[in-house]
């Protein structure tokens, strides 16, 4: 089956098409500095999605998901939890780990963390620097936004807009280093008590961006077939992403770029720093790991959304329908004629992964057989709905 995504870069649906089966699939991990929320949960879980249903249809996806194990929030949140910042990062991300697992995620083939690929980075800017993309001022190293004529091409943001965005998410317009305030940060030189490795420019650290290229291109090769994060990576994290990477290699960076609507809680984006999170850990407390799964998928994955508790309640009782499909035994040799269903399943995941529909053609399906199991043989549909809650990561319990 022809499988159709979404497409950030083109703005639109494209046949997802690779060389021969393999896919290489990059998706921007989280920064471990406090606890998962449900935001988390729908972006690595609508991925998780995408890989268990690429894997089914035949492709041999290679999954790397990166930790951001050193950045400015780490240093500033152990410190006022008076931690030191390698192990509050380990801690949070062995946390992460461990809930994703709960949830039913698949791990990731590569889990690479930032701390460890130093050396890949810092070759990665030293060719940055080659080309003249990139300049060195007082121990620092930045990338020269003007010289990049296609900066902008995934955003389509206006500078004004691009400055006020990229200011939001930890760009300093006012660096005196700069030459330009939109100019990002590639390497940063070490500031009093901050963690710092050493390079050709003196004692420092990575700036963020860059963290991904060098690891996405050490473990995916220089073009990946997926690159995806939540939808607020877009700019300035992937747009500058696509900047360093293609102007080092000269070749495209990723083909496809994917992006997960936010989830938002009392009418905002739910975030860390807005404090409007509803947590994993305590979602975990109250519903099963299936409930949650319904739950997420109930939502396109580009689709922004508001979390409601009782949209949970429904999912629990989906949950309990589907459930029954394996309590039920028929009691005669003709078929429930199943294909129908199959077909509209797979047409959904299909259309730029529709989870949501697949799971309104799976509770059609369900009530059929749970009503017909009498007269009719259910060992077919049950094995289709077998295959389909391993698509969608959903177990039998
Ligand atoms: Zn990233």
């Amino acid at each position: 089956m022809r499988v159709k995504l979404f497409n950030s870069l083109a703005r639109k649906k494209q046949n997802f098409a690779v060389h021969g089966n393999k896919v290489g699939m990059y998706v921007c991990g989280i920064t471990p500095d406090a606890k998962a929320h449900i935001g988390h949960a729908f972006v690595f879980t609508s991925f998780d999605v995408l890989v268990r249903y690429l894997r089914h249809l035949g492709h041999k996806v290679r999954y790397v998901q990166n930790l951001t194990d050193i950045d400015d929030d780490i240093i500033r949140r152990s410190k006022a939890q008076k931690k030191n910042w390698k192990t509050f990062g380990k801690e949070h991300a062995r946390e992460f780990l461990l809930e994703m697992r709960w949830l039913n995620n698949v791990d990731p083939d590569v889990y690479p963390k930032a701390t460890e690929h130093i050396q890949e980075m810092i070759v990665l800017i030293k060719k940055l620097l080659k080309k003249g993309v990139a300049y060195v001022k007082n121990g620092c190293v930045y990338f020269e936004v003007a010289k990049d004529r296609d900066y902008g091409k995934l955003s389509l943001l206006s500078r004004r807009m691009m400055l006020k965005i990229a200011n939001e998410r930890g760009n300093y317009p006012d660096d005196p280093n700069k030459k330009n305030p939109l100019d990002f940060v590639l390497w940063q030189v070490k500031m009093p008590g901050e963690p710092a490795w050493s390079s050709p420019w003196g004692d420092g650290r990575p700036g963020w961006h860059i963290e991904c290229s060098a690891m996405a291109m050490k473990y995916l090769g220089e073009t990946i077939d997926i690159q995806g994060g939540g939808s607020d990576l877009l700019f300035p994290h992937h747009e500058s992403s696509i900047a360093q990477s293609e102007t080092a290699t000269q070749k495209q960076y990723a083909r496809f770029w994917l992006h997960v609507g936010m989830v938002r809680c009392d009418g905002e984006k739910m975030s860390k720093s807005l404090g409007n999170v509803v947590l994993v850990e305590d979602m975990q407390k109250k519903y099963s790991a299936n409930t949650l799964r319904i739950f997420l998928l109930s939502h396109h994955y580009r689709s922004v959304w508001e979390f409601h508790e009782k949209d949970i309640v429904k999912a629990q009782k989906i949950n309990d329908l589907f459930q029954d499909v394996w309590k039920v035994k028929s009691k005669t040799i003709k078929a429930l004629n199943v294909s129908l269903w199959e077909k509209k399943f797979y047409s959904a995941m299909s259309d730029d992964l529709g989870t949501k529909k697949a799971l309104v053609v799976l509770q059609s399906l369900a009530r059929e057989i749970v009503k017909k199991s009498q007269k009719k043989s259910i060992t077919k549909a049950q094995v289709f709905f077998t295959t389909a809650f391993n698509i969608l990561g959903l177990t039998i319990q």
